[in-house]
């Protein structure tokens, strides 16, 4: 990683300061086989024209994918998404090597890092920190703002309520120490239901979180696919969502039809309702973006 160079990206806080009109972000993640790797290289190409304002990576729980997380992020930077945001977990890292990492970031030109504490490994219900490592990611907000303080720095919000909070409300307590300690916005776990959503604003409104939140969607692309991403995030699938995708039977152009189309009405509703942008779980696909453009299409010809 190039050391030397400064912060060239802009920061999606002030980008948010200053939009005019909602944003549009982007999910991908770093494939593990050749098949996904096409996958990833195709969506990247197909996807370039709909000119998301940012994009994100995710950093898997292994050495290998943390590696993987950067080769995908300077893959994005040559087809010239700006800025592109990597995301950092506490999982297997001391301080210092979070604090060598945070450096060789910083070094390559990143502004921006959805911070994160992490999932357990699989198994097991409880994270455990490593040895001299961090056990949330307030820590590594604080880490990350007293090493660079011109990173800005995004976190995790969970609408439908994270498996491991003590209650909603201790939940918000500690999202609003995640602010505190230097994050400029919140990205949400993906939710099927807006209801869920505008729950959360109202418990943000009430803890005095202030940051602009920017709703996770995620499209069903099959009932198997979704069923088994929600599972892992805990996010529910509205029964009349599910009866949809199983009346779609083997039919997988229908299932995605079906599941495009619903999270279609989700953003229009969303973005009717005011929200600063839209962040798409596209995970290394080109047809999720479709929900988004469809539903700017509905808003343009609906419009008195
Ligand atoms: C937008 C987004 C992107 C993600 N990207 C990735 C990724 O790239 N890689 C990956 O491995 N995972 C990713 N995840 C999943 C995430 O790592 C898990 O949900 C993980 O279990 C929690 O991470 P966190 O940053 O929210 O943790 P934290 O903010 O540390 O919170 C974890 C849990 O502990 C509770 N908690 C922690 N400290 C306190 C405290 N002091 N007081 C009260 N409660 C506390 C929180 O309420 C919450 O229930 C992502 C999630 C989202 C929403």
């Amino acid at each position: 990683m190039n050391q030397t160079s400064s912060l060239t990206e802009p920061s999606i806080a002030e980008l948010l300061r200053k939009a005019e009109r909602p944003l549009l972000s982007y999910e991908f993640f770093p494939p593990k086989s050749e098949a996904g790797l096409l996958s990833l290289q195709n969506a990247v190409e197909g996807l370039r024209h709909t000119q998301p304002d940012f994009v994100t990576v995710t950093y898997g729980a292994g050495g290998s994918t943390q590696k993987l997380t950067f080769e995908v992020a300077e893959l994005l930077r040559r087809f010239q998404y700006r800025p592109v945001m990597p995301h950092l977990t506490c999982v297997g890292a001391a301080r210092g090597e979070l604090e060598v990492l945070a450096d060789q970031i910083h070094g390559d030109g990143y502004r921006n890092i959805m911070t994160l504490r992490g999932d357990p490994p699989k198994g097991e219900s409880r994270f455990v920190p490593p040895a001299d490592g961090l056990s949330c990611a307030r820590d590594l907000v604080k880490l990350l703002k007293s090493r660079h303080p011109d990173f800005c720095l995004g976190v995790a919000g969970y609408p439908e309520v994270h498996p491991e909070a003590v209650s909603p409300e201790a939940e918000m307590d500690y999202l609003k120490e995640k602010i505190d300690a230097g994050a400029e916005f919140i990205t949400t776990q993906m939710f099927m239901e807006n209801s869920h959503f505008y729950a959360f604003m109202d418990r943000c409104e009430k803890a005095r979180i202030q940051v602009p939140v920017l709703p996770g969607i995620m499209p069903a692309l099959s009932l198997g696919q979704i069923k088994r991403i929600l599972g892992m995030c805990g996010s529910v699938l509205p029964p009349e969502l599910e009866n949809r995708l199983i009346a779609a039977g083997d039919d997988a152009e229908k299932a995605m039809q079906t599941g495009i189309l619903w999270s279609m009405e989700q953003i229009v509703d969303l973005l009717q309702n005011g929200v600063p942008g839209i962040h798409l779980y596209v995970l290394n696909q080109i047809r999720p973006a479709m929900a988004y453009q469809l539903a700017q299409t509905f808003i343009e010809m609906t419009r008195g």
